[in-house]
C-alpha cells in the first residue's frame, strides 16, 4: 500500500493523507482547508472562481474519508471533495459530526457572502470590490455542505469497524476537542497485517471538559502531528486560577474590559466552563461575560448534549448545576448589531470573540476599537500562525496595522497557554513513546512548522527513534 502526504506537509494546516491499498481501495484521512497555501497568493492566483482541479488526485477515485476531528483545517475541504466527484462516506465520531456540521455550514455562509460581494462588486463598476483573485479556489456553498453532511457516518470510540475486506479502522480519544480521535487503520495484504496510526491533533492531559488522550495499540507506522514539537507549556498551572488572575487585573484593578480572542468551537467552551467555575467558587464581582459568536452558542449546545463524553469533573459539575455553561452573567451575542453594541458597554466586562488568531471575524472589530485603549486588556490564549494579527500582538509590536489603519498598541496584551488544545513537546514525545522503537518502522511528522518538526525529530532521535520522515507535499511512501 502507498501513503501520500497531500496536506499539512511541512506546514500546520490542510491535513490530508491518501492511503491507497493494493486492492484498489483508497482512503483519505482528513480533508482540511489549507490556510497557509491560500495566503501564498502569487502561486494561487486563479481567475476562475470555481476551478475544477482543487485536489491533486481524482476525487471520484477515493472510496472513503476518515475524519479525525471537526476543526476546519482537517474537515474544511470535504464539501469540495463532493463537488469534485467523490461519492463515498465520511466516517467520524458522533460529536465530530455535530461540530463539523456547525463549522461547514458557517463556512458555506461566509463563502456565499464573499460570492455576493464579488458579484455586487462586478455590478457596480468603478468599485474596487469583488476581485476574482480574492476568491479562494476552495469556495463551496450550502448545497455541497448539505450533500457532504448526508454522507457522514458517526462511529463510536474504541470499536473496531471493518471498512473493506482487508481493512479495519478504530477511533481512539485524542483529547484536543470534543469528538477528536486518533485513528488506527489495520490493513491485511499478502497475508501480512500492517497497522498505521494517525494522531490527528493531540490534546493535553487535564484540559477543561475533555477526557485525556487515549493510548494507541502497537502500530507499524505512525503519522504524528508536531504543532508544539519545539515548545513546552508552562507546567502545573490551574486554568481557573490563571484566568481569575487576569480578570482581576483587567476588570477589577484597572478596571476595564477584557477581550479574549478565541475559536468558537472547543476553546470557547473551555473558557466558559472555567468562568462558570470561577463565578461559582470565587466570590467575584458580577462582571458580565459576552460570548460574542453564534457558533459558540451552537457548539456549547453540542457539548451540553454530549456531556457523557466529557471528563469526570465536567460530568459531576453538570450533575450538580444542571448545566455546564449557563451562569447569571453570561450573555451570548448572536446578531452583528448586538456584537457592535457591546463595544459601548461602559462597565468592566469580558468579551470572548472569534477567531483566536484575530484574523477576520467579530474579534477583529473589537480589537480595532480597543487597540488604543489603555483600559483594555487583550488576552491571547492559543497558537497564532505567523503573519496573523494575533501573532503580531503576541510579538509585542508597538504599532499594528488593523482594518487599514496603523494604530499604536496601547491596550495591555497578556497571554496564558492553559487553554491551548494541543499537547506540547513532552506530550508529543509521550505519544510516540507509547510505541516501542524496535517495533515502529517509521514515524512521519506532519502538521507543524518546519522548525518545529526538525526540533521534534531531533528530540525523538535522542529518545531512540531513528526512522523519522518529514514528508514534503505530494511525497509518497510504500508501506
Ligand atoms: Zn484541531
Amino acid at each position: 500500500m502507498k501513503l501520500t502526504f497531500w496536506g499539512a506537509a511541512q506546514q500546520v494546516t490542510g491535513s490530508m493523507y491518501l492511503l491507497e491499498l493494493d486492492e484498489d481501495y483508497r482512503i483519505l484521512i482528513d480533508c482540511g482547508s489549507d490556510f497557509e497555501s491560500r495566503n501564498r497568493r502569487p502561486e494561487l492566483e486563479d481567475e476562475k472562481p470555481f476551478p475544477t482541479a482543487l485536489f491533486p488526485f481524482e476525487a471520484s477515485s477515493v472510496n472513503l474519508v476518515l475524519l479525525t476531528h471537526a476543526h476546519i483545517d482537517h474537515s474544511g475541504n470535504i464539501p469540495n471533495l463532493y463537488r469534485d466527484g467523490f461519492e463515498g462516506q465520511i466516517l467520524c465520531t458522533d460529536s465530530t459530526f455535530a461540530l463539523a456540521s456547525i463549522l461547514l455550514k458557517d463556512a458555506a455562509m461566509l463563502n456565499q457572502k464573499r460570492l455576493n460581494e464579488f458579484k455586487n462588486g462586478n455590478a457596480k463598476k468603478g468599485q474596487n470590490r469583488g476581485k476574482k483573485k480574492d476568491l479562494p479556489k476552495d469556495l463551496y456553498l450550502e448545497k455541497q455542505v448539505k450533500e457532504a453532511l448526508e454522507n457522514f457516518v458517526p462511529l463510536a470510540f474504541n470499536r473496531r469497524f471493518r471498512v473493506a475486506d482487508n481493512c479495519v479502522v478504530t477511533f481512539i480519544h485524542a483529547g484536543h476537542l470534543l469528538g477528536a480521535a486518533h485513528i488506527v487503520v489495520e490493513v491485511w495484504e499478502n497475508g501480512i497485517k500492517k497497522t498505521i496510526g494517525f494522531s490527528g491533533d493531540i490534546g493535553r492531559k487535564g484540559y477543561p471538559l475533555l477526557l485525556d488522550p487515549g493510548t494507541l495499540p502497537p502500530v507499524d507506522f505512525l503519522v504524528c502531528e508536531s504543532t508544539y514539537g519545539n515548545r513546552l507549556h508552562e507546567k502545573d498551572i490551574d486554568p481557573e486560577a490563571a484566568l481569575a488572575d487576569v480578570i482581576r487585573r483587567a476588570c477589577v484593578d484597572i478596571p476595564g474590559r477584557l477581550i479574549i480572542p478565541s475559536f468558537s468551537i472547543g476553546r470557547t467552551q473551555a473558557l466558559l466552563f472555567t468562568l462558570n467555575k470561577i463565578y461559582d467558587n470565587r466570590n467575584f464581582p458580577p462582571i458580565k461575560v459576552f460570548a460574542d459568536s453564534p457558533l459558540a452558542l451552537e457548539s456549547s449546545k453540542v457539548y451540553q448534549r454530549n456531556v457523557r463524553m466529557l471528563n469526570r469533573e465536567a460530568r459531576e459539575f453538570n450533575e450538580e448545576n444542571e448545566s455546564l455553561f449557563d451562569f447569571e452573567n453570561l450573555i451570548y451575542l448572536e446578531s452583528t448589531d448586538a456584537s457592535r453594541a457591546v463595544s459601548n458597554h461602559a462597565e468592566p466586562c469580558i468579551i470572548i470573540s472569534s477567531s483566536g488568531m484575530v484574523q477576520g471575524g467579530r474579534v477583529e472589530y473589537h480589537v480595532a476599537q480597543n487597540i488604543t485603549n489603555p483600559y483594555c486588556t487583550i488576552l491571547m490564549i492559543g497558537y497564532c500562525a505567523e503573519g496573523t494579527l494575533g501573532w503580531r500582538l503576541l510579538n509585542g509590536q508597538s504599532t499594528l496595522r488593523i482594518r487599514g489603519k496603523e494604530e499604536k498598541v496601547l491596550a495591555n496584551i497578556e497571554k496564558i497557554d492553559v487553554f491551548s488544545g494541543h499537547g506540547d513537546r513532552d506530550d508529543l514525545v509521550a505519544f510516540v513513546q507509547q510505541q516501542s522503537p524496535l517495533h515502529l518502522k517509521k514515524v512521519f511528522l506532519v502538521h507543524g512548522e518546519k522548525s518545529s518538526m526538525d526540533a521534534f525529530k531531533a528530540t525523538l532521535g535522542s529518545a531512540g527513534y531513528q526512522n523519522i520522515e518529514i514528508p514534503e507535499k505530494g511525497q509518497s511512501f510504500e508501506l
